[in-house]
């Protein structure tokens, strides 16, 4: 059965082929490690490990890399404001390193508790301040990178394409917000963006600093990504993942920096974008401090699979709110499920043996398979799982298709 998924670079659900039969590679957007892991965050690697898990049970190998932002992420998107570290260390009266320690911990114990599966590489983008230098110094050798008394440039005007990648009008969007804000009067154009800033200025007193051919300083956010990524995937891969904020700015940048410094395009075949986790009507952030964390889901006594519950019933690229109201109903009902779940497993429950109970399992698990080779359809795959229960045939087989079932939703049924 084909895998269906919807592609942010071409705007359409397409077939998903890997350009290796052999293994999937798949990068996906990790945290940046100043605050605590939020119940947003929770909603979108929930459904990043969906995707991973789908493409499992669909027979591939995976291999699944994923980056710890600790340094080089500001406040603002443009290249302004604070670090995002040393703002955090701040805050939590802490080394930037220790902060970085802390939330990364806090971070993958989270993700843990939503029984997300690990990443096969976690990479921090400190231990990889080398391989970010040799990619800037490949985009200087081909025309992409130039520096200023501040700061090393991606000039965006080299890039073919650029100002339209997922279809964003991006330089218009992004001259109206440089204009409030104070930036380098060298760099050529507003959308350029920092490959590495220098340790000078604004950021004369940086904590975290490195030597490089640009003199003392640290690298930008986006050249992580596409530096590791290229470590441990290679230059091209086949699904790449963020929340929906990184289709303006961090996605388009990763991609012009990758296609810019190796000339192969595409950088990754597929990019899937999550819709955010709102609270009244706004995205639960760690910056607007509108969030909860999965130790609160726990401290009011709800089993993180309930979390977990409840985000599979929307779909990952539809807006979600939360409220306690809505974990309270998706904890009840992960909890009848659970009991009818172990009804079946001690040999209990309506056995009612129906003739062409073969066809019946097979029609069932094709319904559940279409429902999440469609673009990921969670809330259809639940569905078919209770149509299971509900169903005439023998209660050893609900068990064995409910638990099939769950190697994709992973609840631990
Ligand atoms: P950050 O630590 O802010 O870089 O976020 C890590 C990832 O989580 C990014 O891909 C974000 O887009 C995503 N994310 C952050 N907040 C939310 C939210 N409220 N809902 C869903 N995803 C989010
Ligand atoms: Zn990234």
């Amino acid at each position: 059965m084909d895998f269906l998924l919807y592609n942010s670079l071409t705007k359409k659900k397409e077939v998903f082929t890997p350009i290796s039969p052999k293994e999937v590679k798949l990068y996906t957007c990790g945290m940046t490690v100043y605050d605590y892991a939020h119940i947003g965050h929770g909603r979108k690697y929930v459904m990043d490990d969906i995707l991973k898990r789908t493409l499992i049970y669909n027979g591939y190998k995976v291999k699944h890399v994923q980056n710890v932002t600790d340094v080089g992420h500001l406040v603002s998107d443009a290249d302004t404001g604070q670090d995002k570290l040393e703002k955090g260390a701040q805050k939590q009266n802490k080394t930037v390193w220790e902060v970085a320690e802390f939330f990364t911990n806090n971070f993958y114990e989270s993700m843990d508790a939503l029984n997300i599966l690990r990443p096969d590489v976690i990479c921090r983008a400190t231990d990889h301040i080398k391989e970010q230098i040799e990619l800037i110094e490949k985009l200087f050798k081909n025309g992409y990178a130039y520096d200023t008394y501040e700061a090393v440039y991606f000039d965006t005007s080299k890039f073919e394409g650029y100002g339209s990648l997922f279809g964003q009008q991006i330089s218009e969007k992004r001259i109206g917000v440089r204009e409030r804000v104070k930036t380098d009067k060298n760099k050529r154009n507003p959308s350029d963006f920092a490959l590495w800033f220098k340790r000078v200025n604004h950021f004369k007193d940086h904590v975290m600093h490195w030597d490089s051919p640009w003199g003392d300083g640290f690298p930008g956010w986006h050249i992580e990504c596409s530096s590791m990524s290229m470590k441990y995937l290679g230059e091209q891969i086949d699904i790449h993942t963020g929340g929906e904020d990184h289709l303006s700015i961090h996605h388009p940048n990763e991609i012009a920096q990758s296609e810019g410094a190796t000339g192969k395009i595409p950088f990754s075949k597929f990019w899937v974008h999550h819709a955010f986790l709102i609270v009244n009507g706004t995205k639960m952030s760690k910056s607007l401090g509108n969030y909860f964390t999965l130790q609160d889901v726990i401290d009011k006594e709800y089993d993180p699979m309930a979390l977990r519950y409840l985000y599979l019933n929307t779909h990952y690229k539809k807006p979600m709110n939360f409220t306690w109201e809505s974990l309270d109903a998706s904890a009840k009902g992960l909890m009848r499920l659970k009991q009818q779940v172990e009804i079946l497993k001690n040999g209990k429950g309506r056995t009612i043996l129906s003739e062409d109970k073969e066809n019946k399992i097979e029609e069932f698990r094709t319904k559940f398979m279409g429902a999440i080779n469609d673009d990921l359809n969670t809330s259809k795959a639940l569905a078919t799982l209770f149509e299971v229960l509900k169903s005439n045939i023998p209660s050893e087989d609900k068990y064995d298709s409910v638990k099939s079932f769950d190697e994709v939703l992973g609840l631990n049924l």
